[in-house]
């Protein structure tokens, strides 16, 4: 016999490790997006808004994901995302703890804009 141990393989791996950076990350986005629209700081990320976005029938667009990557200072590839919000203000009617959402957006477009990053 020699010893040699036969890899059985099923067909799964493990997923690649995703850490937050936060020294790395642009938190005055975040900043200027709490002055501009308190509300922000309402959000409980709960993803009603998500559930029942219509952006995010046709797209991968999650407003909570926004909101978080905002918080978390993840500022890459957020203007893209952003743009694909049709502004048709559902998430505001449903969001449980009164977030101006609309205008959150609108914010967060304009911070990334005028020289945040
Ligand atoms: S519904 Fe309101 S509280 Fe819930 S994740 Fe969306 S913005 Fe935040
Ligand atoms: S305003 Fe934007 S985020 Fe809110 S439901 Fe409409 S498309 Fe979705």
């Amino acid at each position: 016999m020699s010893g040699a141990v036969e890899k059985v393989r099923f067909g799964f791996s493990v997923n690649k490790d995703r850490q937050i950076d936060y020294d790395a990350n642009l938190k005055n986005v975040s900043d200027i997006v709490q002055k501009a629209e308190p509300t922000f700081n309402l959000c409980i990320s709960c993803g009603t808004c998500a559930s029942t976005c219509t952006a995010g029938k046709f797209t991968d667009f999650s407003l909570r994901k926004v909101i978080l990557m905002v918080r978390r200072g993840e500022t890459k590839g957020l203007e893209n995302e952003i743009t694909k919000c049709m502004l048709c203000g559902k998430c505001q009617l449903v969001c449980p703890r009164g977030v101006s959402t609309r205008n959150l957006i609108l914010q967060i477009h304009k911070a990334l804009k005028t020289g945040a990053l």
